[in-house]
């Protein structure tokens, strides 16, 4: 069985991660999304909200499983036995990262390769960040996000806007 991991904060899932998802699922078996819980980070959603978020956003794509994840994405494959990493590319800024990302992967196992899905023009331009500072600026969202994804984030805004 072949096994595929993808990992990222998903601060929120944006549909250009669902892109990436709806593509890279068909080149495995299984595909886990694995949403990084790391309590020194600073994220806008907890990790136990995110989990629900992309469940919900997922929830469509059978061979798809959404895990949290606090370990080291290469010791984590080898765990679930995932032979690739799946990661989105969008402009050539997200190359540098990538690289030095998927070399550090690499020196620590051999055994686990990263594959790259280019994303769909249309979102080569959205990123959490982006979605986040929208939102924050009272913008709206519905184009860049799943309804459940939107609804969550109104509700997070509501208590700090007049
Ligand atoms: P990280 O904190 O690891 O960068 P993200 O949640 O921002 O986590 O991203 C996870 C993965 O999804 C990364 O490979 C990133 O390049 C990719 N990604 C993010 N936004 C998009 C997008 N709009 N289109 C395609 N891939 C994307």
């Amino acid at each position: 069985m072949k096994i595929g991991f993808y990992p990222g904060s998903f601060d929120p899932i944006t549909f250009g991660h669902i892109d990436i998802v709806a593509r890279g699922r068909l080149l495995f078996d299984k595909l886990y999304v694995a949403i990084s819980n790391n309590p020194n980070k600073k994220t806008m959603f907890s990790a136990e909200e995110r989990l629900q978020l992309v469940r919900e956003a997922l929830k469509d794509f059978p061979n798809v499983d959404v895990i949290l994840s606090d370990k080291l994405t290469v010791q984590h494959c080898i765990e679930l036995g995932a032979s690739h990493v799946l990661r989105g590319l969008r402009a050539v800024t997200d190359y540098d990262y990538e690289f030095q990302l998927t070399n550090f992967n690499r020196h620590i196992s051999h055994k686990i390769d990263t594959v790259f899905l280019m994303t769909e023009g249309k979102y080569s331009f959205l990123s959490s960040s982006s979605v986040r500072e929208l939102a924050a600026f009272g913008g709206d969202v519905t184009p860049f996000v799943p309804a459940n994804v939107k609804a969550a984030m109104d509700q997070k805004y509501q208590s700090v806007r007049p």
